[in-house]
């Protein structure tokens, strides 16, 4: 005997939920399933638990530098990681909380925790039960990716879930990966006081980021303490005297870094192989990630992916921009569609990357004629009031129809000010809307039409 609903929804994320709701306030039943933590991996173990510790170390950060801003502080500043991840925990754990009573709370929806594998292209099984439904969302994320690193079964390793249980500080972190994941925990804990080496596999850090920011950031970080170790060939971990020795093939530096802890931060996994997407006929890519369409679609009729485990995106705006895709296809008949979104995204080191569009590369490549400008932060009065004045900004329009094609700002405030232009970019307005507004001062955003006043044609 199955159970039947209109929808069933599998993982938590940053999709179903919303995806939930939307068919309960139809008066539609679902039955949404998770096998973990409500709320995945932003609430759990990505966004806000780290999101909450940097600004534990931007506090930390602050208060070393006290005498700049014209106090004391007596002795020296130490962190107390227990009370780091109490904090952490105490807001993480409020946002988990309100996603299930959400749940729980709403009208047709049965919440059912549990393993969910597909049985039959209308079927899933949790706990032994059998589900069925015409429409199946599958929203199951993904995970930090283990690659087959020699020693890798020799060591005890950290990934960003296990990051979340440790609450004393590392006396070095040795982080294999210079990605997002890997930066911003790189800061944050040389900020709490541990040594801390990235091993990065490619010749900069943030490799898809234009040469000069990741130029700009390795240096923010340095500068800092953070140590980096680039073009590391041959990673290979072994235990060396009650610590983690971490072998590098490096054109520069020592052949090993020997750490007290290795968090590995090399990509993510999507938490597709054990689905039983076979059993319905729903095809991956080599990856693993569930092809879809430009409306969510999976290959097969009646079954959507969202969230990170389609390979569409890879963030927590990305999948619940899915959810609304979806929802304003089937409930709306508003024919929303992935490539209708621009690429935007921030990395939240201190200052942070506020970043929207085409980067450089991407604009050469397009071979369309651009100007460009780049702005020192150092120029910006608000970053020079902050104490703040480290990065850039820089922003590339097309000549012709001058719509901006791409922005990164790397600096306070990046994060939001980013917006300003992004929604310019929706609009498909020209760059000279932003150049004629009146800004509010003493902001970074104010700053913003004297930058574009000043392009360039692109070199
Ligand atoms: C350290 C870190 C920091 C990050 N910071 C940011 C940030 O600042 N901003 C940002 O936009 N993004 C950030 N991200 C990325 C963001 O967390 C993810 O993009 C987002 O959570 C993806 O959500 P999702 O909806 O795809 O699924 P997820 O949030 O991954 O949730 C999937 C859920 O499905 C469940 N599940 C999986 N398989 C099954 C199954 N078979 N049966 C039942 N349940 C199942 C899982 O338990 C999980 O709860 C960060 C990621 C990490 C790792």
């Amino acid at each position: 005997m199955s159970q039947n609903f209109d929808a069933i929804i599998i993982g938590t994320g940053q999709a179903g939920p919303s995806l939930a709701a939307r068919f309960s306030a139809a008066g539609m039943t679902v039955a949404i399933i998770e096998r973990h933590k409500f709320g995945g991996t932003c609430v759990n173990t990505g966004c806000v638990p780290t999101k909450t510790m940097v600004a534990s170390a931007y506090a930390a950060h602050v208060a070393r530098r006290g005498a700049e801003y014209g106090f004391e502080v007596k002795g020296d500043v130490c962190v107390n990681m227990k009370r780091v991840k109490a904090r952490k925990d105490e807001i993480s754990g409020q946002s988990r909380r309100g996603v299930e009573e959400w749940l729980r709370g709403l009208k047709n929806c049965t919440v059912i925790q549990g393993h969910a594998r597909f049985q039959s292209p209308r079927t899933v099984v949790v706990n032994d039960e059998v589900l069925e439904a015409g429409k199946i969302f599958i929203n199951v994320g993904g995970r930090a990716s283990v690659p087959a690193i020699l020693g890798i079964h020799d060591v005890s390793f950290l990934t960003n879930s296990s990051m979340m249980d440790i609450d004393s500080l590392p006396e070095h972190l040795v982080i294999v990966g210079g990605g997002y994941v890997g930066l911003e925990f790189a800061q944050m804990y040389r900020r709490f006081g541990s040594e801390v080496t990235i091993i990065e596999m490619g010749p900069r850090l943030i490799g898809r980021e234009d040469e000069d920011v990741s130029q700009a950031v390795r240096e923010i970080l340095e500068m800092e303490g953070v140590r980096i170790r680039l073009n590391a060939k041959c990673i290979s971990l072994a235990k060396r005297e009650g610590r983690i020795s971490v072998g590098v093939d490096c054109e520069e530096g020592p052949p090993e870094i020997i750490g007290t802890h290795v968090l590995l931060a090399v990509g993510r996994t999507p938490n597709t192989s054990d689905l039983g997407l076979d059993r319905a006929g729903v095809v991956t890519n080599q990856r693993g990630y569930i092809t879809v369409d430009d409306q969510l679609q999976t290959n097969v009729p009646g079954i959507w992916a969202l969230g990170d485990c389609n390979g569409r995106g890879a963030f927590t705006h990305t999948s619940y921009n899915d959810y609304e895709i979806v929802a304003d296809n089937l409930f709306n008949a508003d024919h929303r569609r992935v490539s209708d979104r621009i690429q935007a995204y921030a990395l939240y080191t201190d200052p942070p990357l506020g970043r929207c569009g085409m980067t450089d590369a991407e604009i050469r490549k397009s071979g369309r004629a651009a100007l460009a400008v780049k702005y020192p932060m150092s120029k910006v009065s608000r970053a020079v009031e902050k104490g703040e004045t480290q990065g850039f900004i820089k922003i590339t329009v097309d000549a012709e129809t001058k719509q901006i094609m791409g922005a990164a700002i790397l600096g306070t405030g990046g994060d939001e000010v980013v917006h300003v232009l992004l929604d310019v970019m929706y609009a498909k307005a020209p760059y000279t809307v932003v150049q004629r507004a009146m800004h509010i001062h003493p902001t970074v955003s104010e700053y913003l039409p004297t930058v574009l006043s000043q392009l360039r044609p692109f070199a």
